[in-house]
């Protein structure tokens, strides 16, 4: 790796601008001395200050929201429409100071956290469009003697528990059809990366949603958040994105309830390189679903899994772009990979690095780790990596390509197969036959067929088996915040 021995200086004008952002929201200043820290983790040092509400803070928000909520479910779908699409407006008028708050709090590059607000707002985008458009249905009873007609109505009031990798992105995919479809919600982002949920909502309540709609909780403690707040009876709705751990918690609380679940969880991803592959297309792709936000994404590329007469090419030209990727603060022009989000991360990580090398795992790039304050880690790749290495096993979140050979397609689809997790997967190929027949055999919600980055607004992203439940985005991501209600009209001829 070229640039990592010295991690570069933080760009003063962009680091500037940012704590600006900071300061609009008003989290340059504690209020009180249990306001919670967030942190920059290229430093370390303190950048901000949010609210650490209890669990009596919390109620009052879902008061609140449920108060104003019945007023925005009698509005009409254009009006919905129109203060989305003015919300869209004013996040893109916003854009460069929102990436600067991204990347300050979360250590993804500039270019990634931009791109996260183009992804993001297209949330906002797609569903001032759907708004208007969400549909009943009206059929003939086949028995005859009237009709069944369907309605779609807001499920009520909804909460919404975010990760910290993607904090405009995650937060937008779930408030804007919620808001869409007539509901009020009580948002939660992560501690880690709270500011840019924030900044969001403000944007949000200047473009025309009323006050109280969107609650944003700030909490320390999200145990005790989740326990008053999903047994509230004025709740209807737990949307959340995180790992599959605390997804399975949630779905408890939610079962006393009976709330409308979506559950966004950790994945697995395998990236089949197939020997009739494109190879400079494989390895762009993927660097890109290995790489995008260091890697700490849900459906970043886990285990490459190549055929063996492609494999070494394969190796060295991903070994190369790897070592050719600089290493530095997010905020400064030219680098490829931030620091990742935290400390904890960065020793789950070299722990990993070490499991696998320990059973047999070739490294490919640099094992020294970046010295610097901040939470970095080396791009790694591992090659020949045995099966039961925790890397294969588990989420890695982090910016480690696990590469695996294989002979047939077969191999190939079992073992990509081998996991409880079933979010996204990629296949690369030059054969439409060879692409279709193994995406009908992946057990994957999502699939990137010769590309590295899937998600798209307007298509329904969302896992099977402990990868979650529901979908997010496209005409299905609405319905996550509504509920089917029919009517069965008896009509008697008259003469
Ligand atoms: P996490 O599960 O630790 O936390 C996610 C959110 O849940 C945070 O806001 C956290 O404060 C909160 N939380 C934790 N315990 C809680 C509890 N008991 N009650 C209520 N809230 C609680 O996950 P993370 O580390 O923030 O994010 C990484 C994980 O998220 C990875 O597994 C990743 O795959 C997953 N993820 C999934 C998607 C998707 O769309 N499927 C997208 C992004 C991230």
């Amino acid at each position: 790796m070229t640039t990592t021995d010295t991690i570069l200086e933080r760009d003063s004008s962009a680091f500037t601008a940012a704590a600006k952002v900071v300061a609009r929201i008003g989290a340059d200043r504690a209020e009180s001395s249990s306001d919670i820290e967030v942190r920059d983790p290229h430093d370390d040092s303190v950048i901000g200050y949010v609210r650490d509400f209890d669990v009596d803070r919390a109620l009052e928000a879902v008061a609140a929201a449920d108060s104003a909520g019945r007023g925005w479910a009698a509005t009409t779908p254009r009006h919905r429409a129109d203060v989305l699409r003015r919300w869209y407006e004013l996040l893109i008028e916003n854009a460069e100071d929102i990436a600067l708050l991204i990347t300050l709090e979360m250590g993804k590059t500039l270019a990634d956290a931009r791109a996260e607000v183009t992804y993001g707002a297209d949330f906002v985008r797609w569903y001032a469009e759907e708004a208007p458009r969400s549909a009943g249905t009206v059929r003939e009873a086949p028995s005859g003697g009237g009709q069944l007609l369907t309605r779609r109505v807001p499920v009520g009031l909804a909460v919404l528990i975010t990760p910290w990798n993607f904090p405009l992105a995650m937060a937008t995919r779930k408030i804007a059809p919620a808001l869409a479809a007539g509901c009020p919600v009580v948002v939660k982002p992560a501690t880690l990366t709270p500011l840019t949920t924030l900044f969001a909502v403000q944007l949000a309540v200047e473009a025309g949603v009323p006050g109280d709609l969107i609650q944003t909780v700030t909490t320390s403690d999200s145990g005790a958040f989740s326990k008053a707040v999903l047994a509230d009876p004025r709740v209807r709705k737990v949307s959340f994105t995180g790992s599959t751990g605390v997804g399975k918690v949630l779905l408890r609380l939610a079962a006393d309830n009976v709330l409308k679940s979506s559950m966004e969880l950790g994945g697995n991803a395998p990236f089949l390189v197939f020997d009739d592959a494109d190879l400079e297309r494989a390895v762009e792709g993927a660097l890109r679903a290995k790489l995008r936000n260091g890697g700490q994404s849900c459906i970043a590329a886990n285990r490459f899994l190549v055929q063996s007469g492609i494999a070494d090419a394969f190796v060295e030209g991903l070994t190369e772009r790897l070592a050719a990727l600089q290493v530095g603060s997010g905020l400064s022009e030219g680098v490829g990979l931030g620091p990742m989000v935290d400390h904890k991360a960065v020793h789950r990580l070299q722990a990993l690095v070490d499991d696998a090398v320990a059973r047999g795992a070739v490294p490919r790039t640099e094992r020294s780790v970046p010295g610097s304050p901040g939470s970095y880690f080396r791009a790694t790749l591992l090659d020949h990596v045995p099966q039961d290495a925790d890397v294969v096993t588990t989420e890695i979140f982090g910016p480690i390509a696990a590469v695996q050979r294989f002979s047939t397609q077969q191999e190939a689809v079992t073992r990509a197969n081998d996991t409880e997790f079933g979010l996204a997967g990629y296949v690369f190929t030059e054969s439409l036959d060879r692409a279709f027949s193994v995406a009908d055999s992946l057990e994957t919600g999502i699939l990137g067929i010769n590309q590295g980055v899937p998600s798209n607004a307007a298509a329904p992203f969302g896992g099977v088996k402990e990868s979650g439940l529901g979908r997010e985005g496209s005409s299905e991501g609405l319905e996550e915040y509504q509920e089917t209600r029919f009517y069965n009209l008896a009509l008697r001829h008259t003469e």
